[in-house]
């Protein structure tokens, strides 16, 4: 049975509004990078600590753009059915 985790949105949103918006914007580019470098280096803890930083970012990129769950969700489906279109008429190298 797979745990349930407590979202954070409610505190992550309160950071938000402590912070405001041209700070987190300027923060979640900042965070981005440090997933890039991460990535870079293999390392799972690494990776794993700057993909909680940049989650949290994207709850408050979503909440200051007023993009809503749905819309995301609809863009994941639109892009997934793409993407395995793509993979299963060859349109790319796969391993
Ligand atoms: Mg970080």
């Amino acid at each position: 049975m797979p745990v349930a985790y407590e979202s954070h949105t409610e505190d992550i949103k309160n950071i938000l509004r402590i912070l405001g918006p041209i700070k987190q914007l300027d923060k979640t580019k900042e965070e981005l990078r440090e997933l890039i470098d991460a990535i870079d280096t293999l390392n799972q803890d690494n990776i794993t600590e700057e993909i909680a930083d940049v989650e949290i970012m994207l709850v408050q990129l979503k909440a200051i753009l007023g993009v809503s769950e749905a819309q995301i969700h609809i863009a994941k489906d639109r892009k997934i059915r793409r993407t395995l279109e793509r993979v299963r008429g060859g349109y790319y190298e796969t391993h």
